[in-house]
């Protein structure tokens, strides 16, 4: 069927596209929550590695000072000794000796020097006066960085394994030495993927590039530690945070995507099939009859429309005239409705002055310049007089609007008889009605259910027969389905017509007729539950 074809397609759509924009919001929340989260733990390494190095540095300020103020003869076997005893006792530390100009003199770990040394170059001269040297050859460890740090003319090797306990497979990190700030005097240790002035703005998190940082720096400003991590590595380290967004954004994105193929296909959808069925006139208008209480004959008919949806669902007239008003057709099932009604009454119409059709129009319908010629022309095609077609006009439509008053105004003056439908459920009082000037009013069948009991609407009732009477309204009430009800109308001195299930259920063209002419009895239907199940599928022979 084209409908469910159609339905599977709006349904593999909305949840394809719900799927695509949920994962990507997905994808993204992820990411912002990884990338904030490897920055707060690239800042807590920074601080981590400052405290490390801190100590490290404390230590090698200690030893430095002991060394300077050695007892015995320079780089004599007594202070070798004396220095070997210092560096066993140190946590960081692995050699250190003594050297002047650069050049080694003699070292825990090698002893006295030969004639021929190496004058070394210092990498960074520290603001507290120490030298830096990175990577002193005689102490190279393979490929591992080995610091050296000067003072006066004592030197310490820091162990190149220091660093072992607190690397990170993750992260990276670069320890710079400051010597202003926000200047670097020189790289200590580590990797930097930028100029290392970048990392010294500020103790915090940052993203740069394509990198993030978190970056720290000991409180007396000397040195700064920059952990980083590329965005891509942050990413890949945090795959299964970001794919379980993605999953759950992605499923979210389905379910939401579906409930709006629903949400679809119950307005878009009922849209459409509604405009289809007006288009191929597969509405239908069945008829109720309203009769004259004294006697019970009938004297008008009100036209209601039925419509079966495409997948053979009646639907209430209350919700597609909602829809239809809301999206602007309402008037195209009016013109409907007048046809139908023209098509199956015009020769009952002529025949019967006295007998009227109302129909049903919208508050559009008020305010449309097309309505009023539309209603004229068919009637004068049809051969049927204008007050043989009531019209009927729900009492919210006409409140406050001076559109209404004029063309309520228009319709009486060409002969139409005007009732205002559903009374007492809108905002109008009696008086305005009279302004309005119209001919009846049809009160509603919430009145109606509420004879016989407390409910304060039936105290309302008197009232409300008494000012139409005065005014010189004709009545019509609506929703009688029981005797007590049509009693209770029928006991009042004024003329009162009334339309309700105990004199008929709104049934197809034909049946209504056969009932006109006399050819069944009122009260005799059979009910269907083919059109809402309001519709009479056979009618009694009288
Ligand atoms: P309405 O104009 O007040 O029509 C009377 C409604 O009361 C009809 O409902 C009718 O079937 C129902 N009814 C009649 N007798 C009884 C009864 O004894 N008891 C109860 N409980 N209900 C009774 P329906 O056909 O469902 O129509 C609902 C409303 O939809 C109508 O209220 C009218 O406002 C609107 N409507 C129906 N057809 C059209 C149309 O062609 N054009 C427009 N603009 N509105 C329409
Ligand atoms: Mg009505
Ligand atoms: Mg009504």
């Amino acid at each position: 069927m084209r409908t469910f074809k159609q339905r599977v397609w709006v349904a593999i759509l909305a949840t394809s596209c719900g799927l695509a924009a949920g994962g990507f919001a997905g994808y993204l929340l992820g990411r912002v929550l990884t990338l904030n989260r490897t920055e707060a733990r690239l800042e807590q390494y920074a601080t981590r590695l400052i405290g490390e190095g801190q100590k490290s540095t404390a230590e090698s300020r200690k030893v430095l000072a002991a060394m300077n103020a050695s007892p015995f003869p320079r780089c004599s076997d007594a202070e070798i000794n004396y220095f070997s005893k210092l560096i066993f006792e140190s946590q960081y530390l692995k050699a250190g000796g003594r050297m002047h100009d650069g050049k080694i003199e003699c070292s825990t770990s090698l002893g006295r020097a030969t004639q021929t040394q190496v004058q070394y170059k210092p990498d960074i001269f520290q603001r507290d006066g120490t030298r830096l040297y990175r990577n002193l050859a005689p102490f190279r460890v393979g490929n591992e960085t080995v610091i050296a740090i000067q003072l006066a003319d004592s030197y310490i090797v820091y162990s190149p394994y220091n660093m072992k306990p607190v690397l990170n497979s993750s992260m990276q990190f670069t320890v710079t030495d400051v010597d202003a700030p926000n200047r670097a005097a020189g790289h200590i240790y580590g990797t930097a993927p930028k100029s290392e002035e970048t990392y010294l703005v500020t103790n915090g998190q940052f993203r740069d590039g394509d990198y993030l940082y978190g970056t720290h720096c000991s409180p007396d400003g000397v040195v700064c530690v920059a952990a980083h991590v590329p965005i891509s590595q942050a990413m890949l380290n945090n795959r299964l945070t970001v794919g379980g967004f993605v999953a759950l954004g992605g499923l979210t994105g389905i379910l939401v995507g579906f409930v709006c193929a629903v949400i679809y296909r119950r307005t878009k959808g009922f849209e459409s099939q509604l405009l289809r069925a007006i288009r191929k006139d597969t509405l239908r208008i069945v008829y109720q009859p309203i009769v004259d209480l004294e006697n019970e004959e009938i004297v008008e008919v009100e036209a209601l429309a039925r419509w079966t949806n495409e997948d053979n669902v009646p639907v209430s007239p209350d919700d597609f005239i909602k829809v239809a008003e809301e999206r602007g057709f309402v008037g195209q099932i009016t013109k409907l409705v007048v046809r139908h009604v023209l098509h199956d009454f015009a020769k009952t119409l002529r025949e019967r002055p006295g007998f009227r059709v109302n129909v049903n129009i919208a508050a559009a319908d008020l305010a449309d310049p097309e309505f009023l010629p539309m209603l004229e022309s068919a009637l004068a095609q049809a051969g049927v007089a204008a007050s043989s077609l009531g019209i009927e006009i729900t009492e919210s439509y006409t409140a406050r609007q001076q559109v209404a008053k004029e063309t309520i105004l228009r319709l009486r003056e060409k002969g139409h008889y005007v009732h205002i439908d559903d009374f007492g459920t809108g905002y109008s009082s009696l008086a305005y009605l009279h302004d309005l000037s119209v001919d009846a009013i049809k009160i509603d069948k919430a009145f109606t259910k509420a004879i016989g009991t407390d409910a304060v609407t039936v105290t309302i009732l008197p009232q409300i027969l008494t000012m139409a009477d005065t005014l010189g309204l004709r009545v019509i009430v609506e929703g009688i389905e029981t005797p007590q009800q049509a009693r209770y109308f029928a006991q009042s001195e004024q003329s009162i017509y009334a339309q309700g299930w105990l004199f008929g259920r709104p049934v197809p063209p034909d049946a209504f007729l056969r009932l006109l002419e006399g050819k069944a009895r009122i009260g005799e239907y059979e009910e269907s539950i083919e059109g809402m199940g309001m519709v009479a599928s056979s009618v009694s022979a009288a």
